[in-house]
């Protein structure tokens, strides 16, 4: 079998475990389903010559040990939950694509100065006990006190019964944590989650950012009134606010671009009636961007928005409450470049573009540089059945991991 075979058997077996026919992978975290995958990794890890070992929160690392301990080490790799009925790609690439690295070193019988380690890791997107981004807070000392013993899925289970029963101590979630200065890099291919390499034909993305964001919860209040009897300069009709509001900071994010989105997903309106005016309106916003002074720039304008509405109508009010903020992680300078340059002598095209979602990198970040390769997603879509990556394109991605992973491991300079 060629690269491209072996990621297309892996992406299969992978999807066949936890797929009910039509309907997309659901592959929670410590489910009859994630065992049999995990299986399946350990298997392909131990044949490519791994080490294997499971952290205390179930995160496989398979290693390859380096010819200088002293070096701090490699590190590549994903997710493998998934979210309800998701797809095949999220996550599973980019542990499919380490699989894969692992068994072209095997093959070709390579001694690394570093080490290596390829890690699967659990509970990324926190579909079953909505912890996202777990198995990296947990090697970055990032778990919140109790944490395991409170979150519960939807059954009432909580996260350290679901632990016991996967085989891990749930007292022990310390020892996942990974010390200062042992990690050089962290590496992770996944699948873009959104149309832009498609769409310009491009092979892989290098990502130079995640993005930062803040979530508000928005609530303008104004006063009922008959929607036919009630003239429209004797209103105070919150819906019309958020309308200007909207439209407001919504030019302000194109205006700024460097990735700047703002979306308002959620709307309600009390009373709710076609023929009575909102007198109250809430929604929520979400923006993101590079930089965080341009989320604040389109959250400004917002706001200037709504205080021009109160100063032509004192019958209004509102109250901004923010209910998340994360910031932005740079990828590290040096990996683009060599990456820019391999992807350059193994005749792909790439570019540089941002991460609108969050990964494990970016908590991985706190720990050690980092940095991250796109590969394209059909029409953009994601968490949902339909996801797909062809698997030529994904062998393209994964063939710029090895020789990135090759290249950094070979590196004596443990600065960077
Ligand atoms: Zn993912």
């Amino acid at each position: 079998m060629n690269s491209t075979q072996r990621i297309a058997r892996d992406i299969e077996s992978l999807g066949v475990i936890s797929e009910i026919q039509g309907i997309g992978c659901t592959r929670y975290t410590y489910t009859k389903e994630f065992k049999e995958a995990r299986d399946y990794i350990i298997a392909q890890m131990k044949e490519a010559g791994l080490n294997v070992r499971e952290d205390a929160v179930g995160s496989i690392i398979g290693r390859l040990e380096g010819t200088d301990p002293g070096l701090p080490i490699i590190m590549t790799g994903s997710h493998f939950d998934t979210v309800k009925t998701g797809g095949r790609f999220d996550g599973a690439a980019g542990v499919v694509a380490a699989l894969e690295t692992a068994r072209r070193f095997h093959e070709e019988g390579f001694k690394p100065r570093r080490s290596i380690e390829f890690v699967a890791l659990p509970e990324e997107e926190g579909a079953r006990f909505g912890g996202g981004l777990f198995a990296s807070r947990a090697m970055c000392g990032q778990l919140y006190p109790n944490e395991v013993f409170e979150r519960k899925d939807a059954n009432g289970i909580t996260m350290a019964e679901a632990m016991k029963d996967y085989g891990l101590d749930p007292a022990k979630t310390d020892d996942a944590i990974r010390t200062d200065g042992q990690l050089g890099m962290f590496l992770e291919l996944h699948i873009e989650q959104g149309p832009v390499l498609e769409k310009e034909g491009i092979d892989v993305g290098l990502v130079e950012a995640i993005v930062g964001l803040e979530c508000y919860v928005l609530k303008i209040h104004g006063r009922s009134d008959h929607a036919g009897n009630t003239p429209m300069n004797m209103r105070a009709d919150t819906m019309l606010a958020a309308a200007k509001a909207i439209t407001a900071a919504t030019e302000k994010a194109i205006e700024l671009q460097e990735g700047t989105v703002v979306t308002f997903g959620r709307v309600e309106t009390i009373p709710g009636a076609f023929n009575i005016v909102a007198k109250e309106t809430e929604l929520s916003i979400d923006c993101r961007s590079k930089t965080l002074e341009n989320v604040h720039a389109v959250i400004d304008t917002l706001k200037a928005s709504l205080e021009q509405s109160i100063r032509e109508n004192p019958g209004l009010s509102y109250e901004l409450t923010r209910t998340l903020d994360a910031d932005p992680v740079l990828s590290n300078e040096y990996a683009m470049e060599l990456m820019e340059k391999l992807a350059g002598e193994e005749g792909l095209s790439c570019r540089r573009m941002l991460s609108g979602a969050g990964h494990d990198a970016m908590i991985m970040a706190s720990k050690c540089p980092v940095a991250m390769i796109f590969v394209p997603s059909k029409e953009g879509r994601s968490h949902v059945p339909e996801e797909w990556t062809d698997y030529d394109q994904l062998e393209k991605g994964a063939r710029l991991l090895y020789r990135c992973v090759k290249e950094l491991a070979m590196d004596e300079d443990s600065t960077r």
